[in-house]
């Protein structure tokens, strides 16, 4: 397997390389472009220069005019009436210069109107010409006249090539070694870089290579301060450790809670059936016994039945529809009549007719049905209100009981799996405390929020907002 790093390093070092080999054809380009110009600039300089110096100096001054001016990598000859005055370079190469172009051949028009002597000097040299410059060998030459009062004088300034093509090169060359060298300091700076900038990630490997060989679920990683993604994956990571601990810490919370709710009826069971075997008991006392025995069962099954709905209420994606919310609970109220009747509470109804809800029926009865029940469980006298009614736009169900009431740390608590108030207080009650957990879950699931008020030996009220 390739590590980031070498990949990382890989593409920043394609990219550099591409990037100077551009500039470099680039450069390489325009100094081709510019080697031309620089000649024909160079020339025109000197050549102005001389022009203004041989205008005002005399013949021995002109002699010197190496002194005055600068004509390096330049050829100058000076000829006035027919000879130099004035050579920068050796016998041989200026009489070579001279043979190439025919100098002192094919010259009777030499002795033309002065006003005609630059025409006939271009003329003279017309094979030579290439944009107003004459090309000689590896020279390139500027012909210029300058006419004195007392004589004149003939110029050829000329730039070797080759030399000049040296200097650039020279340039370009130390312009080459300037870009190697960068290039050099832009890789290790670069390798650098990215060993700092995936220095977390190995760090975060390394750990959660350790953590994966260690089953404790509560370690978590160090978190980091690079304020970047790093960092904000070891959250989510850690987030994560969270969530899966608290997950199996609930698990391990439900199979333990669930077997010891299951155990008890079922040893209660156990207790009678050896009580029936060992004992010889007559017809009431076994009527008694089955009684206790068909209690305990309908626990057991109100326990699974509960169980079954948790865990499908885990897993079903839980469509809503349009639902009568009065309907359903006059449905709920009729169902638990009876068991009003029993305890004669009194009844005060406040239910708005046509109230519609996004909710499912069935689930909707099933919250209902249990927090009718529980209010009637928990309240042995005075009253029940339910009502129905729209507050602004909200549906709001809200149930009121003048029952035992909640203190205020049960009342944080009730909505949670198994919960059941202080045994002493609610021990004489049936329940297994999964009803409340129910009712939460299926509001969480249709958006919609319960809010429960109680005061110690006062009453409850259970609300249910719908979303
Ligand atoms: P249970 O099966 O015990 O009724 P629930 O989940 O329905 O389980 O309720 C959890 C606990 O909340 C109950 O044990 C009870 O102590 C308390 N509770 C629920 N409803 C009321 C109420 N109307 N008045 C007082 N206490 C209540």
């Amino acid at each position: 397997m390739r590590s980031i790093k070498s990949k990382l390093f890989l593409y920043y070092s394609l990219t550099i390389t591409i990037v100077l080999i551009l500039i470099s054809l680039l450069s390489n380009y325009f100094f081709e472009k510019n080697k031309e110009n620089t000649t024909y600039e160079l020339l025109n300089a000197t050549n102005t220069q001389i022009y203004e110096f041989i205008k005002t100096s005399s013949k021995e001054k002109i002699r010197d005019i190496d002194k005055y001016i600068d004509l390096k990598n330049q050829f100058l000859i000076i000829f006035s009436e027919k000879k130099i005055i004035f050579t920068n370079q050796s016998r041989y190469k200026t009489q070579d210069f001279l043979d190439e172009i025919d100098f002192y051949e094919n010259d009777r028009d030499f002795d033309k109107e002065k006003s005609h002597r630059k025409k006939h000097i271009e003329d003279k040299y017309e094979k030579f010409y290439e944009d107003g410059f004459i090309e000689i060998d590896d020279f390139i030459f500027a012909v210029d006249l300058v006419e004195k009062a007392d004589r004149e004088y003939e110029v050829y300034i000329g730039v070797d090539e080759k030399l000049l093509e040296e200097s650039i090169e020279g340039i370009y060359n130390s312009i080459l070694g300037i870009a190697i060298f960068i290039y050099i300091v832009l890789l290790i700076s670069g390798y650098i870089l990215i060993d700092r900038t995936i220095k977390p990630l190995r760090y975060i490997l390394k750990e959660l290579k350790l953590i994966q060989e260690d089953e404790d679920l509560s370690k978590r990683l160090n978190s980091l301060d690079t304020k970047d993604e790093f960092e904000e994956l070891v959250n989510s990571f850690n987030k994560m450790r969270d969530n899966i601990e608290s997950s199996v810490e609930n698990i391990k919370q439900f199979s333990s809670d669930a077997s010891h709710e299951l155990k008890t009826p079922l040893t209660v069971i156990q207790g009678e059936i050896e009580l029936v075997k060992n004992k010889k008991l007559n017809s009431d006392e076994i009527n008694i016994l089955i009684n206790k025995i068909d209690k305990e069962q309908k626990k057991l099954q109100e326990i699974i039945t509960n169980f079954l709905l948790l865990s499908r209420l885990d897993k079903e994606s839980i469509h809503s529809s349009k639902c009568m919310l009065d309907s359903v609970s006059f449905e709920v109220i009729e169902q638990n009549l009876e068991n009003i009747e029993k305890k004669s509470l009194e009844l005060r109804l406040g239910i708005e007719e046509d109230v519609e809800v996004n909710f499912s029926k069935k689930y909707l009865y099933i919250v209902l049905n249990n927090l009718v029940s529980n209010a009637i469980k928990y309240t042995e006298e005075g009253y029940l209100h339910i009502r129905v009614y729209k507050q602004n736009t909200q549906t709001i169900f809200s149930i009121e009981d003048s029952g035992i009431g909640l203190n205020k740390e049960d009342k944080e608590k009730i909505f949670e799996r198994f919960y059941r108030v202080d045994k002493a207080r609610t021990d004489f009650k049936d329940g297994i405390g999964l009803g409340l957990c129910i009712v939460k879950k299926i509001c969480t699931k249709f958006n919609s929020n319960i809010e429960v008020n109680s005061q110690e030996n006062k009453g409850s009220t259970f609300k249910i907002k719908f979303a």
